[in-house]
């Protein structure tokens, strides 16, 4: 048996649905587009980058296997669906070593290497581009890979080698039906403004990840913005919902995760709102451990879907954070104390203005009141 057949053989037997391989080269075409819109793109130059030249990551890398994973297997509760994104409840995004879905490809890489192989560490590639050369995807308008038979919700994984492989055939094209436009419409903040065109900076998932200190404009959140995100503090699959080439899968009848079960009671916004340490261990982590490393933006998002259910029995909540330790975490209470609106909000957000010593939650504290 070749290598070839031997390593999309193994890939299977470990649960990947597809696998595909390509040559090592470069993708000029995916660097043209992120530096075509810098503007857009500037906190993943750098990445971009590199993810675009394997070879400068690699030397000795000729092939490039690509994976992908069914992540939808089970069902998602609703209770976290409507907080967080799919591919983080699957725990696949980023996964340790010591978790399932990290085991996974690291099983996949000691195959790699008893077969001889040298399997680039960290070599980064443009994964949707790269599965779609190897013909195990294509693109929807929506920016996401489909995977035949499966959809969009999928996690790709590639594994760069030092060894020359056969080559499959590109499906370079977007496979969506004619005049669908579904995804652009229903996004809350237009973020697809032509397709497979994204602005991450209006994105609801940018948004709640990267809006932290260390990137670009820090971790403010415009105000169009946060009132668009909704109860999303981590992660949207709206754009993929409302997709017809999801709608097999996400309506086939499926076994519950029973881990997503067991926790989904405790993902109660007042339990992210004020955030303990265990929480955030035991609860936040084991699914969101890639993007935010400090549990004050996962307050912060609460806080945001606080405002925007406009629930007047959350103001107590937001009494309790405005007290918080971190500026952040009142700032956005105050914020969403204003678009609650009540008498009570407002006795509160004047109670603390009286005493705040924060510039920046004194300011946030003065919009809240003029919008009441
Ligand atoms: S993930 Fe959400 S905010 Fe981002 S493009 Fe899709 S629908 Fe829009
Ligand atoms: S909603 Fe329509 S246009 Fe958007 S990705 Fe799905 S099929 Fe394509």
């Amino acid at each position: 048996m070749s290598l070839t057949k031997k390593i999309k053989e193994f890939a299977l037997d470990v649960g990947y649905s597809k696998v595909g391989i390509i040559p090592a080269d470069s993708f000029p075409e995916y660097l043209a587009d992120i530096t075509n819109r810098s503007e857009m793109y500037s906190f993943f130059l750098k990445g971009a980058s590199r993810a675009a030249e394997p070879r400068s990551q690699m030397p000795a890398a000729k092939s490039i296997i690509t994976t992908v994973y069914d992540y939808s297997q089970k069902n998602f509760p609703q209770e976290l669906t409507d907080k967080i994104g799919r591919v983080y409840q699957a725990r696949c995004y980023g996964a340790p070593l010591d978790r399932i879905h990290g085991a996974r490809p690291q099983l996949m890489k000691q195959f790699l290497e008893n077969s001889g192989c040298e399997v680039g560490i960290g070599t980064m590639v443009p994964e949707r581009i790269a599965a779609a050369k190897a013909g195990i995807v294509n693109f929807g308008r929506n920016n996401f890979a489909y995977a035949d038979g499966i959809g969009s919700f999928i996690y790709l994984t590639s594994f760069v080698v030092d060894q020359e492989l056969e080559y499959d055939t590109p499906t370079l094209e977007v496979g969506c039906p004619k005049g669908c436009r579904a995804c652009m419409k229903a996004c809350p903040t237009q973020a697809i403004y032509e397709p497979q065109k994204l602005n991450p900076l209006r994105c609801i998932s940018y948004n709640n990840f990267f809006r932290q200190d260390g990137f670009p404009g820090g971790s403010f959140i415009p105000y169009d913005i946060r009132e668009k995100i909704g109860t999303k503090i981590h992660g949207c699959d709206i754009c993929q919902e409302v997709c017809p080439r999801n709608r097999k899968n996400l309506t086939a009848p499926k076994p519950d995760d029973e881990y997503l079960t067991h926790i989904a009671k405790e993902y109660i916004l007042p339990n992210f709102l004020h955030m303990t340490d265990d929480f955030y261990q035991t609860r936040v982590q084991p699914l969101m451990h890639n993007y935010i490393k400090h549990k004050k933006y996962f307050q912060r998002n609460a806080a945001i879907a606080l405002g925007n259910l406009a629930d007047p029995a959350a103001v107590q909540d937001l009494t309790l954070a405005m007290a918080d330790p971190e500026e952040l975490v009142r700032e956005y209470a105050a914020w969403a104390l204003g678009k609650i609106a009540t008498n009570k909000a407002k006795q509160v957000l004047e109670a603390a203005r009286a005493s705040e010593t924060s510039l920046s939650v004194q300011q946030e504290i003065t919009t809240a009141l003029l919008s009441i």
